[in-house]
């Protein structure tokens, strides 16, 4: 076995149905006092709801969060915060809410207690993706976890099915990369093979009937550890592509995540021998890349960026985006290769 450094994250996490009443005993154990509530407009009263077992302790509820964290959403959030006098914020929703719970604790340094309703793993990751002036930056610090994360699976039986799909698959696609990452190791490689084994045998049934306690409590398993990879250990061609893809296009993040996996997957297969093996045991499919695409299909995922509105003539601009800035990825970036994969996923053919 080759020599690795394994950092494992402070987060504190409760997983279970039913666990939202539990929230006072975590934000009394993170010395919360008067918290923020933070949600999307979507999802204000559902928030409201779960949280009522924290009564006065809740001193204000902000219903902006916004996909992609803009700071001007940001900086309305803060002042309300600084108004409000909280020591904490409960972010209540997916990745949007909590990357402005993020936002938020990073600036002001209040605790952040996460809540996921969805699939997506912002949850357990260092990690903030923020918008200004059109352009989106992301950066990794530690200060950016949040400091306890309350899993419910309560909280994601109305999760719709296209979203559960999507966001299912954009957390199997943290996992895939994290088996190949330049800084992976054997305790990371099992909890992402765990993780997309139970998502990819969730998801097709959390799509059938949302309804399923069985597979939405195996989704939402999955997507911690999906999570806690991403959250772990660096990432490579996949995120850098859906990254630049939905920056350039404005396309909607889990689901361009979840039509760029197989191609990207495909194109690196050739210099990942280790992580395909890891791949055909969790997926139990020879060709991990068809099954993902599969997966997806099966899910209703959209199949094709084109159908999210990408222009043909995009791919060449994607290409030599995703050729600038060099960065690693196991197998070296080939002009030919990376367009092709563009082409494949613009077109929705399958991978190859
Ligand atoms: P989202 O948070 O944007 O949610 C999508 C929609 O679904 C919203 O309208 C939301 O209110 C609604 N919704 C969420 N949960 C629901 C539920 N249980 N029932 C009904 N409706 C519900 O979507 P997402 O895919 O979770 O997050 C995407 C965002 O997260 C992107 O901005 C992405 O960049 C970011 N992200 C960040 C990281 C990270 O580590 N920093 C990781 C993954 C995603």
């Amino acid at each position: 076995m080759r020599h690795f450094t394994y950092q494992g994250l402070p987060t504190q996490v409760t997983f279970g149905t039913g666990t939202v009443a539990l929230l006072p005993t975590v934000l009394a154990q993170q010395g919360v006092r008067r918290a923020m509530l933070l949600s999307t407009p979507q999802q204000a009263e559902q928030a409201r709801a779960a949280t009522r077992s924290l009564g006065n302790t809740i001193v204000a509820t902000f219903t902006d969060a916004t996909m992609h964290t803009p700071v001007e959403v940001t900086a309305r959030a803060e002042a309300e915060l600084a108004a409000c006098g909280a020591d904490g914020v409960v972010a209540f929703g997916g990745g949007s809410t909590i990357g402005l719970g993020k936002a938020l604790a990073v600036r002001t340094g209040v605790r952040h207690i996460a809540v996921p309703t969805t699939y997506a793993g912002s949850e357990m990751t260092p990690i903030l993706g923020e918008t200004a002036g059109g352009r989106k930056t992301t950066r990794r610090a530690s200060e950016i976890l949040p400091h306890a994360v309350v899993y419910d699976v309560d909280l994601t039986l109305g999760l719709p099915p296209g979203i559960s799909g999507t966001s299912g698959i954009n957390a199997i696609a943290h996992a895939v990369e994290g088996l190949y990452a330049r800084d992976t190791n054997p305790v990371m490689q099992l909890v992402a093979q765990e993780g997309i084994r139970a998502l990819a045998s969730a998801l097709p049934r959390v799509v059938a009937d949302g309804a399923d306690m069985a597979a939405r409590s195996q989704a939402l398993y999955g997507a911690w550890l999906c999570g806690m990879v991403l959250g772990s250990v660096g990432m490579a061609l996949h995120h850098k592509l859906c990254h630049t893809l939905g920056g350039s296009f404005d396309l909607p993040h889990a689901e361009t995540h979840a039509i760029v996996l197989p191609h990207a997957l495909a194109y690196n297969a050739p210099a990942i021998s280790e992580a395909m093996a890891i791949l055909r045991s969790a997926l139990g499919d020879d060709d991990p890349a068809a099954a993902l695409h599969r997966l997806a299909r099966q899910v209703g995922a959209p199949c094709a960026l084109r159908d999210l509105g990408m222009p043909e003539s995009g791919i060449d601009v994607a290409t030599d985006q995703a050729l600038e800035n060099a960065y690693w990825n196991p197998r070296p970036l080939e002009r030919a290769g990376v367009r092709d994969l563009i082409a494949r996923a613009w077109a929705g053919d399958p991978p190859a």
